[in-house]
């Protein structure tokens, strides 16, 4: 190859491939700050910015020099000449330092990646539970009936406890605490014969209280109580804002990271127990505003929970004390709504008591 022109006497540094054919053109280059002006032998001339350059794609110890475009497909700068070579690496090192993120971003393209996928998760994290809780406040239908089925299908497992004087006492008690937030009277309440303690919020407003529970506790109150805080849950929607705010992630995490079992178990943990506290926060909230309006005493309910925290042995109520941990909130709220309850009276009489307690006999 000569490097001389033959229609010119300029000098030739190299040649560019246009992209558009696969001749060479040779050109005389000169460089500046911002990139290199090059004069093709047959006339026009140009400019690439050295921000144009993919430089990931540009070797810069290969020799000649190939300078890719980034703009156009298979376009080339070919610099061969040694000097001009020198010239360019020279201008370009001082480019780079002036545009570091710009270069090094562009050259360490997988440190961004990374950094890009930490701000996403970091994103999710902060913003998915707002995002979750508008969705559920929209009460999509179609989520809803999923998690009606569901529902549904827990129930059809379960032994559905029946008794005509003991559904009139836990209607009773629904009536009481409904009194002065008729939405409450939607809410369908289920007794299951399991030995387990333990009261939860499913799908479709149903609260669910086990035979354990009943035993565990010793008067209406104390049941009321755990309404109350359950009913919380349904008033704040918590078993659709939790579905969205925990399961969802957990389901996305889980499929983006099955090969590394540990990673989501402790994303689980980490997301349930941080919702997990604001909605027992927000339930108790609720319940000390329902059982104040019904009249009915707190102290069943703050009795009932510490009662349950200092047993344990009892492993049955294993479930129910880890959904609802003993905290110092929780003591300190209920007291405080102890204190500041005046007029009281019982919920249930003892005949209705008995009759509650032994709804599953
Ligand atoms: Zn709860």
């Amino acid at each position: 190859m000569t490097l001389a022109s033959e229609k010119s006497d300029q000098p030739v540094h190299g040649y560019l491939l246009d992209g558009k054919s696969p001749r060479k053109q040779n050109f005389a280059l000169s460089v500046n700050a911002k990139g290199i002006r090059y004069a093709l032998a047959d006339g026009p001339s140009g400019e690439w910015g050295f921000d144009s350059i993919d430089w990931e794609r540009s070797p810069l110890k290969a020799r000649p020099l190939y300078l890719k475009s980034m703009t156009v497909k298979d376009a080339w700068l070919v610099v061969s000449d040694a000097k001009a070579v020198q010239d360019v690496l020279r201008a370009q090192n001082i480019w780079a330092e002036q545009n570091f993120w710009r270069f090094y971003a562009a050259q360490k393209k997988a440190a961004a990646y990374l950094a890009c996928v930490l701000v996403f998760f970091a994103a999710l994290w902060l913003g998915w539970p707002v995002v979750a809780d508008g969705i559920a406040a929209a009460n999509p239908p179609a989520l809803r009936r999923y998690l009606d089925e569901m529902a549904g299908a827990y129930l059809s497992d379960q032994l559905i406890c029946h008794s005509p004087d003991g559904e009139k006492a836990l209607s009773e008690i629904q009536r009481r605490l409904a009194e002065k937030h008729p939405d409450l009277n939607t809410c369908n309440l289920v007794v299951i014969d399991s030995d387990s303690v333990n009261a939860f919020t499913i799908p479709g407003n149903q609260v669910v209280l086990t035979n354990g529970l009943l035993e565990n506790a010793r008067n209406g109150d104390e049941i009321a109580g755990v309404l109350a805080h359950e009913f919380g849950h349904v008033i704040n929607n918590h078993v659709m804002r939790g579905f969205l705010r925990n399961t969802v992630p957990q389901l996305a995490i889980s499929s983006v990271w099955r090969a590394v079992g540990v990673m989501p178990s402790m994303a689980n943990y980490a997301i349930d127990t941080a919702n997990s506290r604001t909605f027992e926060r927000a339930a108790d909230a609720s319940a000390v505003i329902l059982l104040k309006d019904a009249g009915i005493s707190a102290e069943g309910v703050r009795d009932f929970f510490a009662r349950l925290s200092k047993e344990t042995r009892n492993s049955r109520a294993m479930a129910f004390m880890s959904d609802h941990p003993a905290t110092e909130d929780r003591a300190a709220m209920m007291d405080e709504a102890v204190a500041e309850q005046q007029k009281t009276s019982p919920v249930l009489d003892r005949s209705q008591w008995l009759a509650l307690q032994r709804i599953c006999e």
